[in-house]
């Protein structure tokens, strides 16, 4: 044990550069050696084990949300501590963690209000990936460690718990924010990882009737597997069909995860006087609310939009769901890339080809 932590302390002095992918310009990115990240007051830096791609690092790549560029991408990573800074106590080296995508800092006034999410200014507890360097490379700093490191029990693997860090905490809080009740009927609109999740998300909620809508039949199939109870293909007469299929009166609460003004306003039509639209898709260009969709403002309805939760209570919360065996989601991991080929898997994701769903990529 003296000599693993001796070596550790070692490596830590020695290394100085590590792999890691970088954004350079819109649609040009890829791996590049960058500095060892040292953790200074309050930081960690984690050795990455297992990260994925996020359909908002496509949007980077893409140029179509800007970030810095020189940035390191990616913001879902299990990994080992490898360094702790000052003040960061109650964790060892070499202990495995799951790290959430939104890194609050637990101190500010958004943060003490519940709003970890909005921690700093709007949608400012997203930093990895985005404000900061992120997790698709060797090691990451970690700021606020200590409000945002989960432990891992043994028993659970990197692959059961990594989609807890955005995508599955993101989907749950879509039911969550939509206060579905039991026995609610929920629409879900499209199927993606995060319409998946959603699905998943108001099952454990409780609802009654899950209808599930995407035009992809190999997602309805997992959909159904995650709790749908009718999958629809979308089209002119959806709205019309989960009218028939709640005898009329619409559904309770309408969950958006695609962020198209099509499936917003589908979302919009479905739901009943009184309802909820859930909305985690996340939308560019105008978004426009039609009048006779919301009854002139007449209906009751309730509009709620939601980023990922942030923090090490719920990524602790959430993994254990896993531990009891109240959700898999590693159905949803479809393929495997070497960090090496990280390219390639980005080729792979952005395309939707071949059924891809989720790319795990090993460090
Ligand atoms: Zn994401
Ligand atoms: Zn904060």
């Amino acid at each position: 044990m003296k000599l693993e932590v001796e070596a550790k302390q070692h490596e830590r002095a020695v290394r100085v550069m590590m792999s890691a992918n970088v954004f350079r310009a819109p649609h040009q990115f890829g791996l590049e050696e960058k500095p060892m990240p040292r953790a200074g007051e309050g930081e960690a830096v984690v050795r990455v084990r297992l990260t994925t791609i996020c359909g908002t690092d496509v949007h980077i790549v893409r140029g179509e949300y800007p970030v810095s560029p020189g940035l390191i991408l990616g913001h879902e990573c299990v990994g080992t501590i490898h360094e702790l800074g000052v003040g960061v106590h109650g964790y060892s080296l070499g202990q495995r963690v799951l790290v959430g995508a939104i890194t609050p800092c637990g101190q500010c006034e958004a943060c003490l209000s519940g709003d970890r999410s909005q921690c700093g200014g709007p949608s400012g507890g997203w930093r990895l990936g985005n404000t900061i360097d992120g997790v698709q490379a060797e090691f990451v700093r970690i700021p606020f460690a200590q409000a945002n490191l989960a432990p891992i029990p043994d028993d659970l693997s990197d692959e059961q718990v990594l989609l807890l860090s955005d995508i599955a905490s993101t989907g749950f809080a879509a039911a969550e924010r939509g206060k579905v009740r039991l026995g609610d009927t929920v629409a879900i609109f499209a199927q993606g990882p995060i319409g998946l999740c959603a699905t998943l998300g108001a099952r454990l909620m409780g609802a009654s009737q899950i209808m599930a809508i995407d035009p992809d039949p190999v997602r309805l199939t997992i959909a159904r597997h995650f709790g749908a109870t009718a999958t629809l293909l979308p089209g002119e007469d959806t709205a019309a069909k989960i009218r028939e299929l709640t005898d009329g009166r619409g559904v309770d609460v309408a969950i958006e995860a695609l962020g198209t003004q099509e499936t917003f306003e589908q979302a919009l039509r479905v739901l009943r006087p009184g309802g909820t639209l859930s909305s985690v898709g996340v939308y560019s260009g105008h978004l426009h609310v039609p009048l006779d969709a919301i009854g002139a403002r007449l209906l009751d309805q309730t509009v709620v939009a939601t980023l990922c939760p942030g923090g090490k209570e719920r990524m602790s919360r959430l993994m254990r769901l896993v531990s009891t065996h109240r959700i898999d989601l590693t159905p949803l991991f479809t393929h495997g890339f070497p960090l090496e080929k990280i390219s390639e898997a980005y080729e792979l994701f952005s395309s939707h080809k071949d059924g891809v769903l989720k790319v795990a990529i090993r460090v």
